[in-house]
């Protein structure tokens, strides 16, 4: 049994497993940008997951 209390590294919430060690594919992109010099979005990758990424900016009411 994996009792594993895994947290987010990014925003530490709960890890999903179907992300390792993140709660969602924002979170391993984030992370993966940083290996990559501190950037927050990866150069070339195409932002239409859908996960959700504009909510956070439009949550401003
Ligand atoms: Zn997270």
């Amino acid at each position: 049994m994996m009792t594993k209390s895994a947290k987010c590294p990014i925003c530490g919430q709960p890890a999903s497993p179907d992300y390792r060690s993140f709660c969602s594919r924002r979170c391993a992109d984030v992370d993966l940008g940083r290996w990559f010099g501190g950037n927050y979005r990866i150069p070339g990758q195409p932002v239409a997951e859908g996960d959700g990424e504009k909510a956070e900016i439009n949550d401003e009411t």
